[in-house]
């Protein structure tokens, strides 16, 4: 599983990245992005997102 964000829907608000306890989530110029090799799949960022544009997809 790994954590995907709709870029067309994240408002780029940051919760998803200080919700994160690995450290996993960055805000770069395409948008925030995971990095799969830190993710633990815990889903903290997908429960803090406002806007619910955070997935985890097979
Ligand atoms: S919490 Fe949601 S809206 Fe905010 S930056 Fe993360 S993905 Fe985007
Ligand atoms: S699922 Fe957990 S470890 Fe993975 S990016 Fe979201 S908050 Fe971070």
């Amino acid at each position: 599983m790994v954590v995907q964000i709709d870029q067309s829907i994240c408002m780029k608000c940051g919760r998803c990245i200080k919700a994160c306890p690995e450290a996993a989530l960055d805000l770069t110029s395409f948008g925030v992005l995971c990095n799969p090799k830190l993710c633990n799949n815990c889903k903290k960022c997908i429960e803090i997102c406002p806007v619910n544009a955070i997935k985890l997809v097979e």
